[in-house]
C-alpha cells in the first residue's frame, strides 16, 4: 500500500535564541542551521522512516532542487514534485532555550499547485492507499475530493490553523489529527470538540501530555500519555507523530499499536534539534525503552 500526501516543502531556517522575540524586540541568536523542513516534507520523511511507501505530491522553485534530492535520499517517492517559476517555501523558526519555539512561513511554491498536478499523481492511487495533506499548501479540499472519490482513506492535520480550510475537508475525513491549540480554534470555529465531529477517527495531540483518541463507531475516547524525554527541540514532533501513525495505519496495524509506534517516534523527536533530517528512523524508535 502507498501514502500519498500533498504537502508543503520547506527550507528551514532554524536559529537558537535565549527566549522567544516579543513584538517589537531585537535579538540576537547564538546560531543558525538551514535544513530540510515543512509540515508536509517532514510526513513524507516521517512515514518512509517507518517503513512506509510514501508519494510526495508538492512544489518548489528553482531554488528547491537540492530539497528534493534530500527526499529522495530518505526514501521518498518525488516524481511528483514539480519544480516552477515560484520560489521555494521557507520558515523562519525560533527556538528557544526550553525547546519552545515560534515560525514565520514563506509558502511560496506550495501554494502554487495545480489541479494537473495532483489528479496526476493520484491517477497511480488505489483504493487500498492512504492520503494525507495538511494546511501549508493549496487545493486540500480538491485533492481530499479526488482521493475520496478512488476510495482512498483520507487523513488531514488541521495545521496550521484554518477553519475555512477545516470545514472544506471535513466531510471527506476518515481521520482528523491535530494539536490541543488547534482542537480549541477548531471548538471555537464550529462550536463542537473534535469528538464531537462527524469524522470517523480524531486524534488530539497533547505534547508532553501525549494524546487522546476517539472513535466515532464506538463512541469510545482513549488516553495515550507520552514517553518521558528531556526535550531540546519540539519542532516536527506533530509531524513525526502524524508520519509515524499513517505508516502504521497502512502498514494494517490497529489504530491503538500506531498511535504507540508514533508516540515513541514523537518522544525520540523532541530529543534531538532540526526538522525533516532529522525525523528518527524505525530501527531507532523500536530500540527506545517506554
Ligand atoms: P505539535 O508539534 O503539532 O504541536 P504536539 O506538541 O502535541 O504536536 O506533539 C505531538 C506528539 O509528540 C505528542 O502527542 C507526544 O506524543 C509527542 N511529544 C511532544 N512533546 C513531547 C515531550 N515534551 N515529551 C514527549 N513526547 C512529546
Amino acid at each position: 500500500m502507498t501514502i500519498f500526501n500533498l504537502g508543503s516543502i520547506n527550507a528551514d531556517l532554524v536559529y537558537r535564541v535565549p527566549h522567544l522575540p516579543g513584538p517589537g524586540e531585537t535579538l540576537a541568536s547564538t546560531s543558525l542551521s538551514r535544513g530540510l523542513g515543512g509540515k508536509g516534507a517532514n510526513m513524507s520523511v516521517a512515514a518512509a522512516r517507518a517503513g512506509a511507501r510514501c508519494v510526495h505530491i508538492g512544489a518548489v522553485g528553482e531554488d528547491g532542487r537540492w530539497a528534493i534530492e534530500r527526499l529522495t535520499e530518505y526514501g521518498v517517492d518525488t516524481r511528483h514534485i514539480r519544480v516552477g517559476s515560484e520560489p521555494t517555501g521557507h520558515a523562519v523558526i525560533a527556538v528557544d532555550d526550553a525547546g519552545e519555539n515560534s515560525i514565520l512561513l514563506y509558502p511560496g511554491a506550495n501554494c502554487a499547485l495545480s489541479e494537473p498536478d495532483i489528479s496526476k499523481a493520484l491517477s497511480e492511487a488505489t483504493a487500498e492507499d492512504l492520503f494525507i495533506c495538511q494546511n501549508e499548501t493549496n487545493l486540500q479540499a480538491e485533492a481530499a475530493r479526488m482521493a475520496s472519490g478512488r476510495g482512498m482513506r483520507v487523513a488531514y492535520a488541521a495545521a496550521p490553523f484554518s477553519a475555512a480550510a477545516v470545514m472544506a475537508v471535513l466531510p471527506l475525513l476518515d481521520l482528523l489529527v491535530l494539536n490541543e491549540v488547534e482542537a480549541a480554534q477548531l471548538a471555537e470555529a464550529t462550536g463542537h470538540s473534535p469528538e464531537h465531529l462527524p469524522v470517523r477517527d480524531a486524534v488530539v495531540t497533547l505534547g508532553s501530555k501525549g494524546c487522546r483518541w476517539h472513535n466515532t463507531d464506538s463512541g469510545d475516547t482513549q488516553a495515550f500519555p507520552a514517553i518521558k524525554v528531556a526535550p531540546v527541540d519540539t519542532t516536527g514532533a506533530g509531524d513525526t507523530f502524524t508520519g509515524y501513525l499513517i505508516a502504521g495505519l497502512d502498514r494494517g496495524m490497529p489504530m491503538a499499536q500506531a498511535i504507540g509506534l508514533a508516540t515513541k517516534a514523537a518522544a525520540l523527536m523532541v530529543t534531538r534539534m532540526g526538522t525533516a533530517d532529522v525525523i528518527p528512523d524505525l530501527k531507532d524508535v523500536q530500540d527506545m525503552r517506554s
